[in-house]
């Protein structure tokens, strides 16, 4: 057991807790600085602020836009698509890409496409199209109801719609008879059958299609979906099979119609080593096309362009080594070079890019319905008690008795919070072997939390980060009741460990004095976000504030505007939330474009096959029944079939 005294080694005489909390002190703590960049920062009312047009536009309070929207009946948990973020994504990618040709006084041009399977939703895509016109921006499909999509919306001849996923006739068909309408879809072959398909429905159709092959590099990509290259991939074709194919097109006189080479190494690329070996491959594939007689023209380098989902510019899972500038001098000078070197005509470059373009532009708002926490009380203990009650007792008031002027140091903090943890330990033994009660163990616990507490406020400013503190804090965790759906609103922090800012939107101003996670509304205990960015690491409990009873403490996800919408179930039932678009006006204020309303429950029940009004009937003949046997009064019938109707046309969630 340790023994109290004094430290012997001041740190100086401010504990952490001592000096005013600022604005500045949570942007540093959520890491917003680094991640928010430029459209995310904080007001001096403590609020979460949105510069939708980076740094040229104007400033939207978030924390008033949810309460305005609120005023609209478009509650939380609400997703916020901020349009003129996804205009501004794309005019930096086109930016980057068109400095890079400058830069690198490459010949050929760069045209974005693109890949639907991000974001879906038809405002998304249809905005995107909108927005990107003037550089004659396409989609790229991975599925025929995809290409379905892209066909009915891209109108612009000169817009390409890059054509990938699994192939059959017809869907090679439709994209034959596309180019006839005037669109330009390239038949990207992606598995070697594809090809004889596609000589097939040009004969049948007597016209062709553009065509573009997939080459398998074998250029190792790291992180998550680093197989997504080499060998095993699932798609693309290998060097043989790019040769065979080749022939076969030559034979068939289609050979003329190849006029893309397309490689995709995975998603979120962090390591920018890893573009940099492939665009080197992928440059000679497309040098050895040309000389085998292609006319080629395209060079289409896929999605893979990361997000920094938490500001540490690292090649960590959450975060990419590189900006998207260095992205596109890469891609632009290292095929510039290869094509110099060769002296054949430079491409025109394409890209995928997907999760850069549209993670940024939707912000999920939801509150907290409340918080599970540690008991504050400390119980009297006499000497009747056991003596491991005892012992915990004596350990709590020593440690209460230390000035909380002279800091403890980390050594000694961790030894007396090892002897808490031993009694504790002791009176859950105690308790297994039915030596103690419940009123004891309940004791124990109490005292056990308030030994952290009291450690805590002594601890010094240069502990205020070890382990130790953690340890202790963590003890004290709280989980916070979230108003919202893991499976639907955030699938990928639950299926694949993706980590997105989350941070209050308001009380920014405020020391947050708790350490807490996340449990959602479903049932499931995978349901719950204990995972945060802690710049290049990832932390399991996030700083947050004390409710308040006065106001709603309203949390935001940030960074989710790629796949999670179209991934995202409706385990236990819970559907979409409320969608609003907002645009900025010229004026400096915003309005409302869209709203897409939440799924209500009859939606769900219905998606599951099950008849609202068939449920309905059931209830009120159960109800009937219960009225004759005179178990339930009518006026009380009719009161529950009015709930029941009413939430039926409500959303999923739970209401203020
Ligand atoms: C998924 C996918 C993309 C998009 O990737 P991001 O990392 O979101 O840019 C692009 N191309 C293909 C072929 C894909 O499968």
């Amino acid at each position: 057991m340790a023994e109290i005294a004094f430290s012997g080694k001041p740190f100086g005489d401010s504990s952490h807790n001592s000096h005013l909390w600022t604005v500045e002190d949570s942007a540093q703590l959520y890491g917003l600085d680094l991640w928010g960049n430029p459209y995310f920062s904080i007001n001096k009312l403590g609020h979460v602020t949105v510069r939708p047009k980076g740094e040229s536009g104007g400033t939207l309070d978030l924390k008033a836009l949810v309460d305005e929207m609120e005023g609209r009946n478009l509650g939380v948990p609400l997703l916020i698509r901020f349009d003129d973020i996804l205009e501004d994504r794309l005019d930096r990618l086109q930016d980057a890409f068109q400095k890079a040709i400058a830069q690198y006084q490459y010949k050929g041009n760069y045209q974005g496409v693109f890949p639907v399977k991000c974001n879906q939703q038809r405002h998304v895509v249809e905005e995107l199209i909108a927005c990107g016109k003037k550089w004659s921006f396409g989609l790229e499909a991975g599925s025929k109801a995809e290409l379905l999509i892209a066909l009915a919306l891209v109108e612009d001849p000169k817009s390409l719609l890059i054509c990938n996923g699994y192939k059959d006739q017809r869907y090679i068909e439709t994209a034959i008879l596309a180019r006839q309408l005037g669109r330009r879809p390239v038949v990207v072959i992606e598995q070697p059958d594809e090809v004889q398909r596609i000589i097939s429905a040009s004969n049948q159709l007597g016209a062709a299609p553009l065509i573009g092959i997939r080459v398998k590099l074998a250029s190792r990509s790291s992180g998550r979906w680093g197989n997504s290259v080499g060998e095993t991939s699932k798609f693309g074709l290998s060097i043989p099979d790019i040769l065979s194919t080749v022939d076969e097109l030559r034979k068939a006189n289609l050979l003329n119609e190849l006029q893309l080479l397309h490689f995709h190494l995975g998603s979120q690329i962090n390591n920018i080593a890893v573009l940099k070996d492939a665009l080197q491959e992928a440059g000679q594939v497309y040098v050895e096309l040309s000389a085998l007689g292609a006319p080629m023209g395209y060079l289409d380098v896929g999605g893979g362009l990361g997000v920094d989902y938490d500001g540490s510019r690292t090649a960590t899972s959450a975060s990419t080594n590189y900006s998207l500038q260095n992205y596109a001098n890469d891609v632009v000078a290292t095929l510039g070079e290869c094509c110099e070197s060769h002296s054949i005509s430079p491409p025109t470059l394409i890209s995928e890019s997907g999760r850069a373009i549209v993670s940024h532009f939707s912000v999920l708002v939801f509150n907290v319905l409340g918080v599970g926490t540690v008991s504050k009380e400390i119980p009297s203990i006499s000497e009747n008690d056991s003596l491991i009650l005892r012992n915990l007792r004596d350990t709590y008031e020593n440690i209460s008795f230390l000035s909380q002027d002279s800091p403890i140091e980390t050594s000694f903090l961790q030894e007396v919070w090892n002897d808490a943890l031993k009694f504790k330990d002791d009176a859950l033994t105690a308790f297994r072997l039915g030596y103690i009660g419940l009123a004891e163990r309940a004791k124990a616990e109490q005292l056990t939390w308030g030994c952290a507490r009291e450690l805590i406020k002594r601890v010094s400013v240069d502990t205020s980060h070890s382990n130790e503190l953690m340890n202790l804090r963590s003890a004290l965790a709280s989980t916070y009741y979230a108003n919202f759906s893991i499976f639907r609103s955030a699938p990928d922090t639950w299926a694949i460990d993706q980590l997105f800012p989350v941070m209050p939107i308001h009380r920014l101003d405020e020391r947050p004095t708790q350490l807490g996670h996340f449990a959602d509304l479903t049932c499931d205990s995978d349901g719950k976000l204990t995972r945060f960015i802690d710049n290049g690491r990832c932390k399991t409990l996030l700083d947050l504030h004390e409710l308040d009873d006065s106001e709603e403490y309203l949390i935001g996800m940030f960074l989710g505007g790629a796949y999670q919408e179209v991934m995202g179930s409706l385990h236990n039932l819970f559907g979409t939330t409320n969608a609003v678009h907002i645009r900025m006006t010229s004026k400096g204020g915003y309005q409302v474009d869209h709203v897409v309303r939440a799924n209500t429950k009859s939606d769900v029940l219905e998606a599951m096959e099950h008849d609202p009004n068939h449920l309905l009937e059931r209830l009120r003949i159960a109800t009937e029944n219960a009225i004759q046997g005179g178990a339930l009064k009518i006026k009380d019938a009719r009161l529950l079939m009015d709930h029941v109707e009413t939430s039926l046309r409500q959303s999923t969630y739970l209401n203020r």
